[in-house]
């Protein structure tokens, strides 16, 4: 089976309400889709959302960036062997393009093979997955409100967007969020970067044994004033945003800056290397959360939900997205089920992209 054609898609997706974290808040998810074509007709979907803070790739580079990739990529044979060998060689770096890449072939081959995704990517461990959902709506009434409402939905994982306000704010506001919540519900709180070391600390120390985690207090880079935070031993520290290849899990590792992961295809570059580094974790005792980024469609999120599929462990939960966005752009978008989303098991990816509706968002 042969690759006849790879097409860059940009949408501008509208979110449900605005959903406020440290340095930014996303109104409209801007994505780039990947629409793959065989020689047999088959079509398989990709997707990447554009988080420059995060891989600093924009719309405009993942998209200049999956064309390049096409003009190697047509014509050659659909190999998930090979695949990112052969994207490595033709460009540096772009981990967003290639993942958008990567899941589109997943999809095409599962397809072509009448398999899930999951059946190409290794041994059933789950049926479902447990979904973390995000406090993030600007006031702490309404995460108060919106917590409890999801505890009574069924949700056991709640994740708090911090660094948006003052640390004594954040403090206050993340202790009155666990308060509002039963003793079962997993708590984790992630402040994208927004900290320096002092900061952070004063947090670690006023909330931080109130959380089963604490995600990216500091700068991605700054694995020693990590280090520092998980020193003092108040609650996990996770990294995120600093935590871009196998290379970065050794990094932390060697420098006890972590002890848990935030796993992205967007910025480990695809399906298999995110199932790559999750074995580590698992291996070096570490917990994974496993995670789209805000706000990827229902075909970002299926894929994750297939890697939900076979993952060892998912001790911090998974963080599904589509469910922000104001409309999805599958047939069959993710449902929730008493907290929990089940893993599509049609081919491929096993959502059914609605083309009108792509065609409607494009850029
Ligand atoms: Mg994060």
């Amino acid at each position: 089976m042969r690759i006849t054609n790879i097409e860059a898609i940009a949408v501008d997706l509208p979110m449900l309400r605005p959903m406020k974290m440290a340095g930014v808040e996303i109104r409209v998810a801007e994505n780039v889709l990947v629409k793959m074509v065989s020689d047999q007709g088959v079509v398989g979907w990709g997707e990447a959302a554009s988080a420059p803070t995060m891989t600093g790739e924009t719309v405009p580079s993942i998209t200049t960036a999956i064309q390049l990739l096409a003009n190697d990529l047509i014509g050659a044979e659909v190999d998930l062997a090979t695949l990112q060998a052969c994207m490595r060689r033709r460009l540096y770096g772009n981990s967003s393009a290639k993942a958008a890449i990567d899941m589109a072939a997943h999809d095409l081959v599962g397809r072509s093979m009448q398999k899930p995704v999951h059946e190409l990517l290794g041994p059933l461990m789950r049926h479902s997955v447990p979904v973390l959902w995000l406090l993030g709506t600007g006031s702490e009434e309404a995460d108060v409100l919106e917590a409890r409402a999801k505890y009574a939905d069924g949700f056991r994982a709640f994740k708090v967007k911090v660094g948006t306000a003052a640390i004594d704010a954040d403090i206050r506001r993340t202790l009155v969020i666990r308060r509002a919540l039963p003793a079962d519900a997993l708590v984790c709180a992630d402040a994208n970067q927004a900290w320096n070391v002092d900061d952070a600390l004063r947090f670690v120390i006023g909330a931080g044994e109130s959380l089963e985690f604490l995600e990216q207090p500091v700068d991605g880079e700054d694995i020693a004033g990590m280090a520092k935070l998980a020193a003092a031993g108040k609650t996990a520290i996770g990294c995120d945003e600093g935590l871009h290849s196998m290379a970065d899990l050794q990094h932390h590792l060697a420098a006890a800056a972590a002890t848990g992961g935030s796993l992205k295809a967007i910025k480990l570059g695809g399906l298999g290397t995110v199932l790559k580094a999750a074995q580590w974790c698992t291996m070096h005792d570490w917990k994974v959360n496993l995670a789209c980024k805000i706000a990827e469609s229902g075909i970002a999120t299926a894929a994750v939900l297939q890697l939900g599929a076979v993952l060892p462990a998912i001790d911090w939960g998974v963080s599904l997205s589509s469910q922000y966005l104001a409309e999805d752009i599958v047939h069959n978008p993710l449902k929730i089920v008493e907290g929990r989303a089940p893993v599509p098991d049609g081919p491929g990816l096993g959502v059914e992209v609605d083309e009108a509706r792509v065609r409607h968002y494009q850029r």
